[in-house]
C-alpha cells in the first residue's frame, strides 16, 4: 500500500484484486487466476462466478502486488476524506462495496503520472469489474455513481474505457481530449 493510505479494513474472504489486475512480474493477464492464489473459495454474490482465495506467498508477493492501492481497504485517503465529509458520512465505502460483493475494484492510479493528469492536475480513480456485467448490476452502479458525483471515476473493460464525473471535471477532460486530436 502506499504512505498515504492507511488500512483498516481486512481483505478476509476478498481477493479480487488477485484475479483482476495484471502482474507484469509474473506474466498473469487481467482476469486470470494467480498461480499463487490458495485453493480456498472466497465469498461472492448468488450467481457471481466462483474463483479461488488469498495470496499463498504473502510475504514474498511481487512489487507491484505491494504497491497496489485498493480504496476500499482506504480510510485515509486525503480525497476520500473530503469526500466523507462532503457526504457527511463517517465512512465512504458501505459494507457491500468490498469488490468481491459489488463486483467493481475501486483502485488508485498507477504510479506514472498520466497525460490526462499532467495536463490537467486531475487525478482519476480507476475502477474494474470484478466479473462481467458487474458495472451494471444494482451494487455496482450504486458504488459508481457515488464516486463519480465527486471524483472522476475512469472504468476500465478490456480496451475500452468510460469516463464518469462531475461535469465540470468532464468538461476538462473533454478539453484535454479535444487538444489531443487538434
Ligand atoms: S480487492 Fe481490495 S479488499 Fe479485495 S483482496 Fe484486493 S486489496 Fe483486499
Ligand atoms: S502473488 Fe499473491 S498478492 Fe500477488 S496476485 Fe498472486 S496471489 Fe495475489
Amino acid at each position: 500500500m502506499r504512505k498515504h493510505l492507511t488500512v483498516i479494513r481486512s481483505c478476509g474472504e476478498c481477493a479480487a484484486c488477485c484475479e483482476v489486475m495484471a502482474i507484469i512480474e509474473l506474466a498473469k493477464p487481467v482476469h486470470q487466476e494467480c498461480p499463487h492464489q490458495l485453493k480456498l473459495p472466497v465469498i461472492r454474490p448468488v450467481g457471481a462466478p466462483k474463483l479461488m482465495g488469498s495470496c499463498g506467498i504473502y510475504s514474498k508477493r511481487p512489487a507491484e502486488c505491494r504497491t497496489f492501492a485498493c480504496l476500499w481497504l482506504a480510510e485515509t485517503d486525503r480525497r476520500l476524506m473530503k469526500y466523507a465529509k462532503h457526504r457527511k458520512a463517517q465512512r465512504i465505502f458501505k459494507a457491500a462495496d468490498k469488490p468481491n460483493i459489488s463486483g467493481i475494484l475501486l483502485h488508485s492510479p498507477e504510479k506514472e503520472v498520466s497525460p490526462l493528469t499532467r495536463a490537467t492536475g486531475m487525478v482519476p480513480v480507476n475502477a474494474r469489474e470484478v466479473w462481467p456485467g458487474a458495472a451494471e448490476e444494482e451494487a455496482g452502479q450504486d458504488l459508481l455513481e457515488r464516486f463519480s458525483e465527486r471524483f472522476l471515476v475512469i472504468l476500465i473493460r478490456g480496451d475500452r474505457r468510460t469516463i464518469m464525473g462531475p461535469p465540470e471535471q468532464l468538461q476538462k477532460v473533454n478539453m484535454f481530449l479535444e487538444a489531443r486530436v487538434r
